[in-house]
């Protein structure tokens, strides 16, 4: 068994995709999570199958949008567990367009969701490990945080965003708290699901097709989690071998 056993890990987004994966692969490990989203049928589903697996998991609804939602959801992993040794900030969406579409309200929701959920996650959850004087954070980024292309203008945004926050984090926090930056390459997941742009929809489409499983990103979750305290992994980079 890992030396992740007993840790206390909260992921959002965990419905789908990378965040199910994490879940997965870490109560296999022994970890004892705590997972949100917004569609708690799946959540329901997904706790009831890693607990037949002798796995520890609860749920709780969670829009990432709402600041009281994720102080809700933290509160609950902390009183039903003790504490919260990670948070894996994964929620996310991604409708793509050329910004000339002017989809407002997509733009809106990516800063909603991929930002303010990630900030809220990190306001909920640092008073939290100050207090314990100890914790990780493992934000979801993507190589989109890196450079940006046609459609993505405003996904890569909230992605550099989310990388200059968990950077800025560590700088602060780091001593007592981990901070992770994870950024995928195109993953198998409902993420492209998002997009309503007919066009975009097909690029992706096409784009998608060397997707490397879910599972790929939760091992890297889990690397960065079973260091040993005093080893900071603080970012990492999992592209499919096909891309370039
Ligand atoms: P999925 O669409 O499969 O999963 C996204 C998750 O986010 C779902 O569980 C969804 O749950 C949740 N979510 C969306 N909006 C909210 C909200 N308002 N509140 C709470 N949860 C929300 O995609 P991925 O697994 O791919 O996405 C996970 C992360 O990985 C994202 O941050 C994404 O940007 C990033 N990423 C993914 C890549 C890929 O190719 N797949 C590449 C690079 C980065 P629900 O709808 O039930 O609320």
């Amino acid at each position: 068994m890992s030396n992740i056993k007993g840790k206390v890990v909260v992921i959002t987004g965990a419905s789908s995709g990378i965040g199910e994966a994490a879940a997965r692969l870490l109560s296999r490990h022994g970890a004892h999570v705590v997972l949100g989203a917004r569609r708690t049928d799946r959540l329901e589903a997904l706790v009831s199958e890693i607990r037949s697996e002798g796995g520890t998991a609860e749920y709780h609804a969670l829009d990432v949008t709402q600041k009281e939602q994720m102080d809700e959801f933290i509160r609950f992993a902390n009183s039903t567990f003790g504490r919260v040794d990670v948070i894996v900030n994964n929620a996310g969406v991604m409708p793509l367009s050329l910004l000339d579409a002017l989809k407002v309200d997509e733009w809106d929701r990516m800063i909603d969701v991929n930002i303010r959920g990630v900030l809220h996650g990190i306001a909920a959850g640092l008073p939290v490990m100050k207090q314990q004087g100890s914790g990780q954070f493992i934000n979801i980024a993507s190589i989109g945080a890196y450079s940006v292309t046609p459609t993505a203008a405003v996904y890569c945004a909230t992605k550099y965003a989310v990388r200059a926050i968990s950077e800025g984090l560590r700088l602060e926090v780091g001593g007592d708290i981990r901070v992770t930056l994870i950024s995928p390459g195109v993953t198998e997941s409902e993420l492209a699901d998002s997009i309503s742009d007919e066009e975009a929809r097909q690029a992706m489409k096409e784009y998608r097709r060397i997707s490397i499983p879910a599972s790929a990103i939760a091992r890297s979750i889990l690397y960065a989690m079973e260091q040993p305290a005093e080893v900071d992994v603080n970012e990492i980079i999992v592209r499919p071998t096909a891309s370039v």
